[in-house]
């Protein structure tokens, strides 16, 4: 190829997913036209932010910590600095000698598990299983619900490889990359299946979707009025999947019912000018009051009057203690 198809295909051919094709051609033009895919591997890295910002916690919360209390190095906001005197060459020669075999008899003794999942779990996932995934999680984050306009999706294994998890159907979801880099390689978590509408056999609130008037919903939880309300407007709003309490909500589907929590207050608010305040409770177990096994959120407007002696609001949960 000649220099103007180059540029020709750099300038208008050359259609991006990502910083890669551009980076990859400037690189191998700066290595004089040839380098090693560990080379460029090398630049790569030098431009990966998330790489990046990874390290710099790691270093934060491991050797600058740890020699920092040893008072062989000090942290000054973001200069590191060595507390030594002026070395010579030869005290400096020997120093970094040291370090080298420190880290090398290391590596020797534990293998190449001390860089963990980013050691091991270099091998693509097969074009045609990713699409799998993807497809099947409704290209959405297991975890977060973000889709690919708000995040990288990451096709994650579950169980990660470098502790025997395979690269098979059931071993994979999608992860955005903000989720998967805190998710870490120790935590297993399934997260699959909180987009389904899995439901119980007989639940009352499963069966909301059929027998009453859904006053609002998102994509993981619905809301509707309470049976036996304790004031006009009282709204329970529960996740889609049958999930038995608040605590086994995943995080997009407690940030889903936070999102119709924060529309219906509105619309209360709205249509209902003698609301003067609201309760949002939960009652978790049944010594804590809750009688219904399908996680459910009261949502209660509250007015001027509505009882005698209103303070302490939640506290009334033992009736003795509301009032303090
Ligand atoms: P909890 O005591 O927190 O489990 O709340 C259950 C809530 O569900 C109560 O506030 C009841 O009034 C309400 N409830 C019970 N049965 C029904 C029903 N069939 N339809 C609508 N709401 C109901
Ligand atoms: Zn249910």
């Amino acid at each position: 190829m000649d220099y103007e198809t180059l540029r020709e295909f750099l300038s208008s051919k050359m259609r991006l997913s990502h910083i890669y094709q551009p980076l990859l051609i400037k690189s191998l033009v700066e290595a004089g036209g040839t380098a090693t895919i560990r080379q460029l591997a090398t630049i790569f890295l030098s431009q990966d932010e998330s790489q990046l910002l990874y390290y710099e916690n790691r270093l934060k919360e491991m050797p600058i910590r740890v020699l920092s209390k040893h008072d062989v190095i000090t942290k000054d906001g973001d200069l590191v600095k060595l507390n030594v005197n002026k070395l010579t060459l030869q005290q400096k020669a020997e120093l970094k000698k040291i370090c080298e075999e420190k880290l090398q008899s290391y590596i020797a003794e534990r293998g190449l598990a001390i860089w963990d999942y980013r050691m091991l779990d270099t091998e693509p996932v097969p074009d045609s299983l990713r699409y799998r995934v993807l497809k099947e999680s409704g290209g959405r984050c297991a975890l977060c619900g973000a889709t690919k306009k708000e995040s990288l999706l990451d096709v994650d294994h579950i169980k990660p490889r470098s502790r025997g998890g395979k690269t098979e159907y059931k071993n994979l979801q999608v992860l955005c990359a903000k989720c998967n880099r805190s998710k870490g390689n120790k935590d297993q978590t399934d997260f699959r299946d909180t987009g389904s509408n899995d439901s119980k056999e007989g639940c009352i609130f499963c069966e909301a979707f059929k027998s009453r008037e859904i006053i609002e919903e998102n994509e993981y939880c619905l809301a509707f009025l309470d049976g036996y309300p304790v004031t006009r407007g009282h709204t329970l709003i529960i996740p889609k999947r049958h999930v038995v309490d608040y605590f086994e909500m995943f995080e997009m589907e407690r940030t889903a019912s936070n999102d119709l929590i924060r529309i219906i207050r509105k619309e209360l608010l709205s249509q209902d000018s003698t609301i003067k305040g609201f309760n949002i409770g939960v009652n978790i177990g049944e010594c804590a009051g809750q009688t219904v096994d399908h996680c459910h959120i009261h949502l209660i407007p509250r007015r001027e009057g509505d009882t005698p002696n209103p303070k302490g609001g939640v506290r009334g949960v033992i009736p003795s203690r509301q009032s303090y």
